[in-house]
């Protein structure tokens, strides 16, 4: 064993190491495969673990049942349960190859073989078509060790024949050359070019989880300036942003680069955390740019309406992605938010609260600071002469943490008096009239003309 392979076998996590032992006692040969290896490779080992195995999975399922280890039946029909170790879950996969992919998205049948190397070489790329196994090392058949220390991701065997069986595949290199910052080999990347089309055979909700998983590695900038072509096929209202030139002396780059930009911003100002909504928010915030220009009589560009209309299609791309629905609705209030003009003062804080909290309810507080970031994002990706923005959006965010810390209002249920006051107070009728003097009141508070004390505020509807 090279020291390599004795690091991983000391990193491999005993609960995986059971798995593998106690189907080996029982004749059958186990390997951990895919992600967890990759991962530990690149000195990495947190990744879930996934085992391969020559037993049939009824096989699977009693050996590890008669070892003392609870097992699901979470995927029989191609061949995998899952064991439960100490709470730990190791999903467990017969050996298979797949069958005719006639439709392109689902192989028509699995078919178990028992030589490891066949189910290795059904794989996707050599980086995660390794087995590897405490005592015999690491099986690397398609050099995907050499691959992953120069970052390349190269399909196993015929790209386009990999890719033609099931396009998915297409956005999966994506995804891993932006998480592994590698760069695609060029047969790959040819066949990548020609099978994208084949990505409308797809359904939209596993594109849906490659886009979100190619936003979630940090990297979309990479993928916006190396695989376009690649990105508006899964999202063709991505298009229009290539080349447009926006004719603004704010604007020195087209809405592509700025785009790029923004995402690569909301990872720097974040510490490489942003929320998922801000993450699509950066992608989708000029994405109506295009549609919403006009030239004035001075040759200049404008974007009138650019922000509604930019949250207009991105609630129309992430339903059809079926992204879920807080971030759906995130994503829009930050989109639609991203031109809001704020300034560093608390009524300017607390106004932006409550748009946010009007567009996503229950969310207005991690969106404030992500619309803080999205717009330092937007104002260096702009132009040199945008700078001086992003240092008062420093200013900003202090005031709204300072904002918050006092216990800031921005809906009317944070004020310090209720509906029952105000019908006492007012002799107003229960209904929607109480509604609208919360609303007069909250508008109040939020202008700091009254503060959010009881008897303040009762005082006020007295008065
Ligand atoms: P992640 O951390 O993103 O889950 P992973 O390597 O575990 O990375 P999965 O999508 O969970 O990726 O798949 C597990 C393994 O199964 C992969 O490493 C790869 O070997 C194989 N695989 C998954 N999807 C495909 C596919 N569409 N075509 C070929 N092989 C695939
Ligand atoms: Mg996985």
């Amino acid at each position: 064993m090279t020291e390599i392979e004795i690091r991983l076998a000391r990193e491999l996590p005993a609960y995986a190491a059971r798995v593998l032992e106690a189907l080996e006692a029982a004749g059958y040969e186990a390997w951990v495969v895919g992600g967890w290896v990759r991962d530990a490779l690149l000195g990495a080992s947190g990744h879930d673990v996934d085992v391969t195995t020559s037993a049939p999975w009824q096989e699977t399922a009693r050996v590890l049942r008669a070892a003392g280890i609870e097992v699901h039946e979470t995927g029989t029909a191609h061949g995998t349960v899952t064991a439960v170790v100490d709470g730990s879950p190791v999903e467990t996969t017969t050996y298979r190859v797949e069958g005719a992919y006639s439709d392109r998205r689902h192989p028509d049948e699995v078919r178990f073989v028992t030589d490891v190397r066949e189910d290795l070489a059904r794989r996707d790329f050599t980086v995660n078509a390794m087995a590897f196994h405490p005592k015999r090392g690491l099986l690397d058949p398609f050099d995907g060790e050499k691959d992953l220390a120069a970052r390349v991701i190269r399909a196993v065997g015929e790209p386009r024949r990999r890719f033609e069986e099931d396009a998915l595949r297409v956005l999966r290199a994506v995804r891993f050359a932006c998480r592994l910052d590698a760069t695609i080999e060029p047969a790959t990347q040819a066949a990548l070019v020609t099978c994208a089309p084949e990505l409308s055979e797809i359904a939209q909700e596993r594109i849906g989880q490659e886009m979100d998983g190619i936003l979630a590695t940090g990297h979309a900038a990479w993928a916006l300036r190396h695989e376009f072509s690649v990105l508006c096929v899964a999202v063709p209202e991505l298009a229009p942003m290539a080349g447009f030139d926006q004719k603004s002396p704010y604007h020195a780059h087209d809405v592509l680069e700025h785009t790029a930009r923004v995402c690569a911003g909301v990872e720097e100002f974040t510490g490489g955390r942003p929320m998922a909504a801000l993450r699509w928010a950066a992608l989708l915030h000029d994405v109506a740019k295009p549609a919403c220009w006009s030239e004035d009589v001075s040759g200049r560009g404008h974007f009138f309406g650019h922000p509604e209309e930019g949250a207009r299609v991105a609630r129309r791309v992430m339903e059809r992605l079926a992204i879920p629905r807080e971030v759906v609705r995130a994503a829009c209030a930050l989109v639609r938010l991203h031109d809001f003009e704020i300034r560093a003062t608390a009524p300017s804080m607390r106004r932006m609260l409550a748009e946010l909290e009007a567009l996503a309810p229950g969310q207005a507080r991690e969106l404030a600071f992500a619309l803080l970031d999205l717009k330092r994002s937007d104002a260096v990706a702009k132009a040199p002469a945008c700078m001086g923005y992003a240092v008062e959006l420093d200013a900003m965010s202090a005031v709204l943490r300072r904002e918050l810390a006092g216990g800031g209002v921005w809906r009317a249920r944070d004020l310090a008096v209720g509906g029952a006051d105000v019908i006492r107070e007012r002799g107003v009728d229960p209904g929607p009239g109480v509604g609208m003097v919360l609303a007069q009141l909250l508008a109040a508070v939020m202008a700091g003309e009254v503060k959010n004390e009881r008897e303040a505020l009762l005082a006020w509807l007295r008065w």
